[in-house]
């Protein structure tokens, strides 16, 4: 056994991780998983950490890895340390590392746990044809392990750059006791033989870098997607050869859509990432909130439950064994709910940036608000506020040639709209009962009821037959805005 390091005293504390390989933009499997790890060490008094793992440079994008890191932000798992002192912390970077893990290979080497391998890709590629061939899965055959003093001298000599493989002893029985699967086996022979765990460019392998870092961070608890059960089992043996009790794991369903594929962009777009509902105008809170009961119900079977509160009831042994189901209309439902419910303020800041094509300025903060109020009970999303507010910041109402012929064309409606002109002129901003009342009014004068009375005005007003509650339109449209829209309305009952 070789002892890498003791872990005694950080050892007791609970520390968790989500280690995103920057590749892709921050995925909702990703963001799940972020989630459960965050709300586990937020349960236990712990530490959660974000380390990206970006030794693959040829598929690691800075652009994505700033992804990362806003999407987790914007849900609001921030995690609790970084490489600087002093937060908002940046995460760690296993590109940061590249020595260390050479000089960790090394030792593995002198110990005889690993050793170089010569073969190169050309050979490997032909040992897996011929495996194919013969009908066999594809795996190394271990053929680097006994080189003499010669062959290494020969292959040196060649220009041959050697990678180093760890073995792995065939045939064992890994095993450990999954805190979300319970007891998994697997079988060391199907590892695929001796792993390389740093390549003939000399940079680490995933499995590998992951065991230093699990290590030299403390981890006690590994969560992740059940996509790493192999990788679970390799890394253990890696563990084992490095004198290091591991921390305990846990494997997560991956997440399937109604039809039982899996959520991939290939299949399903954008919206598999994270920032798609960022732009899309949902709430945080509500991605959150489903991502959390997706997999796991909390004890009392509460729908609604903000970070903090799921925190405190958060079981990573009541987690689903089974596939997880994304549903978007379940996620717009929830959106819905949050739009509704989160304070005016906050919703209001947040719809502003779907909202710059208008002047904003000719109405004050409480109006804007006044407006977000009504506009935010019709929508499950913030970029619909767009097209739902957009009337109140028209210039000039448009009235379709048809709506005018069923809403402004009879004789009550020119009485509606006249009506209302005398009367609604001293309205109140804010006050919607008000305008309510004397709508009614008008309406026992001029005798209208229903969509005699009410197309007129919201014609005039919204150049829509349908719409949110008239009374509220009206206090927050203001008086003089709502003067010269039944003026032009009413101009146009007379041209009828
Ligand atoms: N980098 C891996 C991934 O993005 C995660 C590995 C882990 O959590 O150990 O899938």
């Amino acid at each position: 056994m070789l002892c890498l390091m003791t872990q005694t005293k950080t050892q007791m504390k609970h520390r968790v991780r989500i280690a995103p390989s920057p590749t892709g933009k921050l995925h909702l499997g990703t963001a799940r998983t972020a989630l459960y790890n965050y709300l586990y060490a937020k349960n236990k008094a712990g530490d959660f950490i974000l380390r990206l793992e970006d030794t693959d440079s040829e598929r690691s994008r800075e652009e994505y890895t700033q992804d990362i890191i806003a999407g987790l932000r914007w849900l609001g798992l921030t995690w609790d340390e970084g490489p600087d002192v002093g937060g908002p912390y940046p995460p760690y970077r296993q590109t940061e590392k590249e020595e260390h893990y050479q000089n960790v290979a090394n030792k593995l080497i002198s110990s005889t746990y690993a050793y170089h391998c010569y073969a190169t890709p050309e050979e490997l590629a032909a040992l897996k044809e011929e495996q194919s061939q013969k009908g066999l899965p594809s795996r190394y055959d271990n053929r680097g392990r006994n080189l003499s003093k010669e062959d290494h001298e020969r292959y040196e000599a060649e220009g041959r750059v050697p990678s180093v493989r760890f073995r792995v002893e065939e045939p064992q029985e890994i095993h450990w006791d999954d805190l979300i699967k319970g007891r998994i086996n697997v079988n060391s022979s199907d590892l695929g033989g001796d792993l390389v765990i740093v390549k003939s460019s000399g940079i680490a392998t995933y499995n590998f870098a992951v065991v230093v870092d699990d290590i030299d961070m403390h981890m006690s608890l590994v969560m992740r997607g059940e996509d790493h059960i192999h990788n679970t089992a390799k890394q253990l043996l890696l563990f084992e050869a490095l004198g290091v009790k591991p921390p305990q794991f846990a494997h997560a369903a991956l997440i399937f859509d109604k039809d039982h594929k899996k959520l991939s962009k290939r299949a399903h777009g954008e919206f598999v990432h994270i920032d798609a509902y960022r732009q899309d105008g949902y709430m945080p809170e509500a991605i959150v909130n489903y991502l959390v009961q997706m997999s796991w119900n909390p004890p009392n079977n509460e729908e609604f439950f903000t970070l903090e509160q799921a925190a405190e009831m958060f079981d990573v042994h009541k987690v689903s064994k089974s596939p997880a189901v994304f549903d978007p209309d379940k996620l717009n439902w929830f959106n819905a709910h949050y739009i509704r419910e989160l304070p005016l303020d906050v919703v209001t800041n947040r719809a502003r940036p779907y909202l710059t094509d208008f002047d904003l300025s000719q109405y004050s903060d409480d109006e804007l608000k006044a407006i977000i109020a009504i506009v935010r009970e019709g929508v499950t999303k913030l970029s619909q506020v767009k097209a739902n507010a957009a009337f109140f910041f028209a210039d000039k109402i448009d009235i379709s040639e048809e709506l005018q012929k069923e809403a402004l064309c009879d004789d009550s409606a020119s009485l509606v709209l006249k009506g209302c002109l005398s009367k609604l002129s001293d309205i109140p901003f804010g006050d919607a009962a008000g305008a309510k009342a004397i709508v009614s009014k008008v309406g026992e004068e001029a005798q209208a009821k229903g969509k005699k009375l009410f197309q007129p005005i919201r014609a005039a007003l919204q150049g829509q037959a349908h719409g949110p509650d008239l009374g509220s339109v009206i206090s927050a449209l203001g008086q003089s805005r709502v003067k010269s829209r039944l003026e032009a309305a009413l101009a146009l009952c007379k041209k009828n």
